[in-house]
């Protein structure tokens, strides 16, 4: 048996090996490493594919969420309320911004904010939320852009683990994970739904004026170039980097429907087993699976990792720290703070291998350990 990763990157190449290699060769050979022709190409197919009128490449996720957030003129000292349970980038930027982390808790069922805890958190002081669509599954998007309009908020979904998942309002629109908020961010850091082969990033919007800021504040505050109205970044994606996933998105719906699979086949057969807690799909909405993350009740989480490592079968803990008991909000936020569904998942979340090449004998042999672990 092939041994099996959390995400195989290497048996992925293998099947586009021809296209890639041949479209990073004529970037070597045009030499134009920074704004090549395919970093505009990739935009626009992009914005095809997610139905949203403006993308925005960028160097990574976490510099999409600063960018939007500095494109939306936040001061320092507002308020932006974001989910305790996710990566630290989302809450990291706020930080970095002088802006505060409010952080509020999430719905066990989806890992993905309480939109009940956004109302409650809610102050003069507030101006944005941060929703995550953790895991590949998106928050309930409905329920917070009501919030929003009603208490005249910005909306910045961190789309990072989400992209091509889609969610259908009560009026029956379906539109993807992303383009429901004001903007909507993303990575395309490797291991990410959609990767590239470094590091990558975009924001989207349909409105042209964040559209106009957001590129103004990616490209060092410059609206002409050498004028500069505003202090910016630099941030862009690479030549080499659209190629690669100019290639990569036409197989996003196929690499969905791949991992969809891996996942369908894990509940399953996981089904009957009272110490596992499957990860729910809410039915307005397309799960993507960037991670299958399950919750394990009655049954010691150290004890199955370590069976599964002698078995050669990865699992890891996205993530063992929820981001407001991080040292780096210190005198920010109250590192004591209980969001008890955090707190309590923070300590019963497991993630198995999931991606677009697994195997039979890979899936029959992570099934089977799991399964003799717990029966
Ligand atoms: C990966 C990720 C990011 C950051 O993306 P980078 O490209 O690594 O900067 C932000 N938020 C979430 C939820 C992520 O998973």
């Amino acid at each position: 048996m092939v041994p099996i990763q959390m995400v195989d990157l290497k048996r992925q190449y293998s099947k586009i090996k021809p296209q890639v290699d041949a479209a990073i060769q004529e970037v070597l050979e045009s030499a134009a490493f920074i704004n090549g022709a395919p970093v505009q190409q990739f935009a626009k197919e992009l914005e095809q594919y997610l139905g949203s009128k403006h993308v925005i490449n960028c160097a990574n996720g976490t510099d999409a969420l600063q960018i939007a957030m500095m494109a939306l003129g936040l001061e320092p000292g507002d308020e932006v309320i974001t989910p305790s349970f996710t990566f630290i980038a989302t809450a990291e930027v706020i930080a970095l911004l002088r802006l505060k982390p409010v952080f509020v808790d999430i719905d066990p069922r989806t890992y993905c904010i309480d939109p009940q805890a956004i109302e409650k958190a809610i102050t003069p002081k507030t101006k944005a939320i941060v929703p995550v669509h953790l895991y590949g599954h998106s928050a309930d998007m409905e329920a917070i852009m009501d919030i929003a309009n009603r208490h005249k908020l910005y909306v910045i979904e961190d789309n990072a683990q989400a992209i091509g998942s889609h969610y259908t309002t009560k009026n029956g629109l379906t539109k993807k994970a992303g383009t429901f908020g004001h903007i909507g961010c993303t990575s395309f850091f490797p291991s990410k739904n959609l990767g590239c082969y470094g590091d990558g990033g975009a924001i989207f919007t349909d409105d042209d004026a964040i559209a106009a800021k957001i590129r103004m504040v990616a490209n060092h505050g410059q609206s002409q170039r050498y004028y500069h109205d505003t202090v910016g970044v630099n941030s862009r994606l690479d030549t080499m980097q659209a190629v690669v996933l100019r290639i990569k998105l036409q197989l996003l719906d196929e690499y969905i429907t791949a991992r969809r699979a891996v996942a369908h086949a894990y509940t399953s057969a996981f089904a009957g087993i009272p110490q596992i807690i499957a990860p729910y799909e809410a039915p307005n909405q397309l799960h993507v699976y960037h991670q299958y993350t399950m919750q394990l009740d009655g049954a010691d989480r150290n004890e199955l990792q370590a069976f599964l490592q002698e078995k050669q079968v990865p699992s890891m803990i996205y993530y063992p720290v929820p981001a407001h008991r991080q040292k780096m909000f210190e005198g920010m936020t109250d590192l004591n703070q209980h969001l008890p569904v955090t707190d309590a998942l923070t300590g019963k979340v497991i993630s198995l291998p999931i991606h677009t090449e697994m195997d039979q004998d890979q899936l029959s042999h992570i099934i089977t350990s799991v399964q003799s672990f717990l029966n």
